[in-house]
């Protein structure tokens, strides 16, 4: 009935399921259908270079097309994928579907260079992690520094010692690191410590107080002073405002990503995005469309 089906879906946008309850249980059967079936997709959000407000990267987000509920977003399944340990099926197909899209920017005269897949604390424990990766690679053909890494730290890691050597063969590789979500995480300045990372990605929860929070403000200051400080680079996530852009380029932050650019793209509109895109839309763009 309609009113099951609407408690049913109040549930998946609920962190906290647990795989092990009724509704879990489904979710992750079904989950693991999906997977074999192909309903899985990936959408991109560009990310502009603040020098010289080219795209020169896109990160890979994952939805997943549940039969007769329609498109979701990761909130509702990542999590118990995690629990389950289904995101290691589900990260070999993001990076797979992530290394073709990589692959086929190479040959472009302009236009992004690199795609960005999300890596979980689970994923990094995973032993099958690098295999996995250079198997994606090798078989697309997709060049190692068109693929970058991103560490998100949605759980305590446990072992940061085997993390970190993990971290070292991916970037060994020629593939870049990016730490997600800088400030939120359990450990942020210890991955900092041990990582080999690239750029931090200041979390859009720091971004969005730009200019009227002092102390989102003041920890947006310091995060872009802290790459640059360690010879890294900074990443602001979820920039939606013309003026939170200019905080940034002020602060001298290197690269932005956020619904001002675009929300992600699903990949059938990638290619025209691309080529009609001018950092000039940025100020004519009324408000961004909502994601398809
Ligand atoms: P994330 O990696 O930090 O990705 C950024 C999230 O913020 C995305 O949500 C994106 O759609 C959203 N976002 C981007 N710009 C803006 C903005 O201007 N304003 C607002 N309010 N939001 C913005 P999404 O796609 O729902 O993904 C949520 C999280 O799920 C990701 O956060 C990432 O941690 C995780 N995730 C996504 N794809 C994968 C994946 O393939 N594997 C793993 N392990 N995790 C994934
Ligand atoms: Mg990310
Ligand atoms: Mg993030
Ligand atoms: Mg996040």
């Amino acid at each position: 009935t309609a009113k099951e089906a609407g408690r049913d879906r109040a549930v998946w946008y609920d962190r906290t399921i647990e795989p092990s309850t009724t509704r879990g249980l489904r979710l992750a059967n079904d989950l693991h259908r999906g997977i074999q079936n192909d309903e899985l997709r990936l959408h991109y959000q560009p990310i502009m270079d603040l020098a010289s407000n080219d795209i020169v990267g896109m990160e890979a987000l994952v939805r997943w097309e549940r039969p007769g509920v329609g498109l979701l977003n990761p909130v509702s399944f990542i999590d118990v994928a995690e629990r389950t340990g289904q995101i290691v099926q589900l990260g070999t197909w993001v990076a797979r579907h992530a290394c073709e899209i990589a692959a086929g920017l190479a040959p472009r005269p302009a236009g992004p260079r690199t795609v960005s897949i999300n890596v979980s604390a689970r994923q990094l424990s995973d032993p099958g992690l690098v295999e996995m990766l250079t198997t994606a690679l090798r078989e697309t053909g997709c060049p190692p520094s068109a693929l970058v890494v991103e560490v998100t730290e949605t759980a305590l890691m446990d072992d940061l010692a085997t993390a970190a050597t993990t971290l070292d063969t991916i970037k060994e590789l020629g593939v870049g690191l990016d730490l997600d979500d800088f400030g939120t995480g359990y450990s942020s300045l210890l991955y900092l410590k041990h990582f080999p990372v690239d750029r931090i990605k200041i979390d859009q929860s720091f971004v969005a107080g730009l200019g009227s929070n002092w102390a989102d403000t003041a920890i947006v200051a310091s995060t872009i002073a802290l790459a640059h400080s360690i010879g890294i680079l900074a990443v602001a996530e979820g920039v939606e405002t013309p003026h939170q852009l200019e905080q940034l380029r002020a602060m001298g932050c290197d690269f932005a990503q956020g619904f001002l650019l675009s929300r992600p793209i699903p990949p059938e509109a990638l290619t025209d995005w691309l080529n009609e895109w001018v950092p000039e839309s940025i100020r004519r763009a009324p408000l961004p469309k909502p994601e398809a």
